[in-house]
């Protein structure tokens, strides 16, 4: 078996060159993961972009909720129109 080294890996981000330890590794060997292409600050840049991106989806939902909101006021607005028209109603037979 070949002895594993600490490799240095060149981050696919910004260039910059970061080691890749024998206990990285492993570690990713062990989760049958691939090697890293990023630095770990890359990484970290990246898991926030990410945690963005759920906050936009958090975004998307009280959007849907607005929606609600609207559909709800469209349904007072129909109620109220309704009640319009009776009264129009009201009003034509008393000049009947
Ligand atoms: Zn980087």
């Amino acid at each position: 078996m070949q002895e594993k080294r600490d490799e240095i890996i060149v981050c696919r981000n910004c260039g910059k060159e970061f080691t890749f330890t024998v206990g990285e590794q492993n570690f990713y060997e062990e989760k049958g993961l691939k090697p890293p292409v990023r630095c770990k600050e890359c990484k970290a840049k990246r898991k926030e972009q990410q945690t963005e991106q759920s906050n936009n989806i958090v975004q998307v939902k009280s959007a849907e909720e607005k929606k609600n909101d609207f559909e709800e006021m469209l349904e007072r607005f129909r109620a109220n129109t309704i009640l319009f028209e009776e009264e129009i109603e009201r009003r034509n037979k008393k000049r009947k």
